[in-house]
């Protein structure tokens, strides 16, 4: 996909003979910072590396030293694991939740001792795993946060707030992430002597909506005429984050239809559902309008709290994030590359100066670093790739929509639902029952489907972790080791096609 574009983008640095240290990574990294929303970026080789210049800056600034310990997710892909031991600091392995793949805050507590420094988060699978128990727990313990974001470029936290005053307002709240879209004071207080004017003034259709809605006729609480970012929304569950949208004539209009889709777009992305209806449609048939209502709604996960909250995204949650992007990755090079970001001035400066040898100044060496940079051309291609990505995210979502909607087999579990703002499906992860993994994986081979387990030997089982010094294959991890048989990745892409999520569906919902 953006072929030419991404071709334009290699052949401008091929031609202007400047390989490494130039404008590309200052560009990208610029970029990648404001849309991550951390101050700092710094482009690296790859996301190994990304992990181990933050350890090792935290050692070279004295924050940690050898031997201190890191509270690490247990299911997670080798190389976060990685980045830990190789600055010679131990990891502490903490079990996933069943439920959500991610690791379990109730079980982080029990193994803080007076040299852990650090708690390592990983968003596996493209999945927020930020709660604020573990921001409370980094806060009580005085422990760095450093977050392995290499699969959830993209995706957001949503922090609950206990400020009532943001309460169920978007408004302030999303404000840090959505500059464009922030409605100022002024703007807010207009918007909110319309949302009042149209409270009094309903339509008919309006009226008829707020009479089948209200005073939780549905088992849901719905507001009216409620106010996110600068839009005025007809109907919304905060609960569901269930947008309810009544369409009179004037929605034809084709200017009108274009701020709808964008509208809708940009909703979905900070996680809300939109469900549009014609006045026509409620006048006619209102039993049906509330059935498909009620069928969205009880597909949805409860958002607890509502939408409100502030959406942060991932990668600037914690002190520290390590980014990939390998070609695989949601957000993808075309070779090894990564990143770094940080709010910590100091810590860049330092991960900056140890992944170029050490040195801040040429031939003036302050750390015994590496080399490990990004290419000008991979980060050209990066460039044009950012462009793309919440586009990407967004058809990703549209997948994972339809097997949450659709995949009704007895024999597999699917991982607990987040809102989209929170995953960004950089896989889709099942649980498949009663020892039968690889038997669904020859079985959707057989179909043409192709699968790949993440990950089939869990990290402390591995060979490099038996020597003596780390000794991690006696640690007893049932869920984690339970994973590593019964967890099989199912096709997501932005490139699939209605056709091929529907085979997958059927093949899948066929098996016994
Ligand atoms: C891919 C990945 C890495 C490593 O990134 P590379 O660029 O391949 O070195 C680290 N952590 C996780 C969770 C990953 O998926």
């Amino acid at each position: 996909m953006h072929g030419d574009e991404i071709r334009e983008a290699a052949r401008r640095v091929i031609d202007s003979g400047w390989y490494l240290q130039g404008k590309e990574n200052e560009q990208f990294e610029r970029h990648y910072a404001e849309y991550i929303g951390s101050p700092f970026a710094i482009g690296c080789a790859n996301g190994l590396d990304a992990l181990i210049w933050i350890f090792r800056a935290y050692i070279e600034l004295g924050v940690m030293q050898p031997g201190d310990e890191v509270i690490v997710p247990a299911n997670t892909y080798i190389a976060t694991i990685l980045g830990i031991t190789e600055n010679g600091l131990k990891p502490v392995l903490i079990e996933p939740r069943r439920e959500t793949l991610e690791i379990d805050d109730e079980l982080i507590e029990q193994h803080i001792t007076p040299r852990t420094k650090a708690i390592c988060i990983v968003h596996l699978y493209g999945r927020c795993a930020c709660t604020q128990k573990i921001l409370d727990i980094c806060k009580k313990y005085n422990l760095k946060l450093v977050e392995d974001n290499a699969q959830a470029h993209g995706c957001f936290w949503r922090q609950p707030t206990s400020d009532s005053s943001l309460k169920g307002r978007g408004v302030d709240s999303f404000a840090s992430v959505w500059g464009a879209h922030t409605a100022d004071s002024t703007q807010y207080n207009l918007l909110k002597q319309n949302a009042l004017a149209n409270r009094k003034a309903p339509t008919e259709a309006e009226e008829i909506m707020w009479s089948l809605l209200n005073g939780n006729n549905l088992g849901l609480h719905f507001r009216r005429q409620h106010i996110i970012l600068d839009y005025i929304v007809d109907f919304i569950c905060l609960d569901k984050g269930l947008v309810i949208e009544l369409d009179g004539g004037y929605h034809n209009d084709l200017q009108q239809k274009e701020y709808d889709e964008q509208r809708t777009a940009h909703l979905q992305r900070l996680g809300y559902t939109e469900l549009r209806f014609t006045n026509d449609e409620l006048l006619c048939s209102p039993d049906a309008v509330i059935a498909r209502i009620k069928g969205v709604a009880s597909k949805l996960p409860s958002l607890k709290g509502g939408v409100g909250g502030r959406l942060v995204h991932t990668g600037a949650i914690g002190d520290a994030a390590g980014h990939s992007f390998y070609p695989g990755k949601n957000l993808g090079a075309l070779g090894d590359a990564g990143a770094v970001t940080t709010n910590d001035p100091e810590l860049a400066a330092a991960v900056r100066a140890l992944a170029n040898y050490g040195s801040q100044r040429k031939y003036v060496f302050k750390y015994a670093g590496r080399n490990s940079r990004l290419d000008e051309i991979q980060a050209a291609i990066l460039e044009v790739k950012l462009k793309y990505l919440d586009a990407d995210i967004a058809k990703r979502q549209e997948v994972a929509r339809c097997y949450y909607e659709r995949i009704d087999n007895p024999l597999v579990e699917l991982p607990e639902r987040l809102d989209d703002a929170q995953n960004v499906y950089h896989l889709f992860p099942i649980i498949v029952k009663d020892g039968k993994r690889d038997a669904l994986h020859d079985y959707l081979a057989e179909k043409g489907i192709g699968t790949v387990i993440h990950y089939p030997i869990a990290p402390h089982k591995q060979e490099c972790y038996s020597r003596e010094s780390w000794n991690l294959p006696q640690l007893s991890l049932p869920i984690t080791e339970f994973l590593a048989d019964a967890e099989l990745s199912l096709p997501i892409s932005p490139c699939m096609t209605p056709e091929q999520i529907e085979y997958v569906v059927q093949c899948l919902n066929e098996w016994q």
